[in-house]
């Protein structure tokens, strides 16, 4: 059986893109098979990972989530050779689509569970949202990690996302953990972020991983295809990633 991690928060530009695939890519590099799935209708995972992958006309997470093609089919392979199901640019008409058909909120779910003993990972990068892409990717997960820039004290989103956390688990997926809190971008050497950082865990009572530092390797990577790790190995953030990856692997 996979586990499955949801990256999430309703907040823009907090480095759940990056991480999903520098995670991903670290627990390949790890032996591990994974895959990743784009739930962001902007595709920015896809694009930086697989945009050159997929045919035209080949199935999407779109079609995934209307049920016209099962996850395997709709799978591309990036150059790190871990699988990714693409977004597709309709898929901000899935929400509104899924809307409309009951149980919405577990198709993620039900489609992830045919492919569950062909991964030992699965990384669900998720949309600024809690519309229903995001608690269909909750209901999906096992675990779900929150990066969050340490500067912009994304605290308002963090506190809406655990709201949605908690109903979800109420709900619909009572196992849910939260993994933890990932402070991303962090300017190591400022005091600030240091205290921001250390306030976390305290405030919200959760795990404190990372931080991942700010390096100006990471805005590299999409451009060439590859993960932080794939294009920036020996960065101080891919080798914040890799410990976090390690983290989240310990006793499996
Ligand atoms: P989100 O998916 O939450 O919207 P992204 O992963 O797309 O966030 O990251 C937002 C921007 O921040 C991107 O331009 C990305 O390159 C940049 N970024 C992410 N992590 C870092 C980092 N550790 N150091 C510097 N820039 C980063
Ligand atoms: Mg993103």
């Amino acid at each position: 059986m996979s586990r499955v991690l949801a990256v999430a928060n309703s907040k823009g530009g907090v480095a759940k893109t990056t991480t999903a695939a520098a995670l991903a890519t670290a627990f390949r590099a790890r032996g591990r098979r994974v895959l990743l799935v784009d739930l962001d209708p902007q595709a920015c995972l896809t694009f930086a990972l697989g945009a050159d992958l997929g045919e035209d006309g080949a199935p999407t997470v779109v079609d995934v989530l209307a049920g016209r093609s099962g996850v395997r089919d709709a799978v591309v392979v990036t150059a790190e050779d871990v699988h990714l199901v693409p977004a597709g640019i309709e898929l901000a008409g899935s929400e509104a689509a899924l809307a409309g058909v009951p149980d919405r909120e577990t198709v993620l779910r039900r489609a992830l569970a045919e492919v569950a003993g062909d991964y030992d990972d699965v990384v669900l990068d998720c949309s600024p949202s809690l519309g229903l892409l995001t608690v269909g990717a909750l209901t999906a997960a096992d675990e779900v990690l929150v990066p969050l820039a340490a500067e912009m004290l994304g605290h308002r989103a963090v506190g809406q996302l655990l709201d949605t956390v908690a109903d979800v688990r109420a709900h619909l997926n009572p196992s849910l953990v939260v993994v933890g809190l990932l402070p991303t971008m962090v300017d190591l050497r400022g005091a600030h972020a240091r205290a921001v950082v250390d306030d976390l865990g305290p405030r919200y009572d959760l795990p404190v991983l990372g931080p991942v530092p700010r390096s100006v390797r990471v805005a590299e990577a999409p451009a060439r295809g590859l993960s932080v790790l794939g294009a920036a190995g020996r960065s101080s953030a891919a080798q914040a990633y890799r410990q976090v990856a390690d983290r989240l692997l310990v006793g499996r």
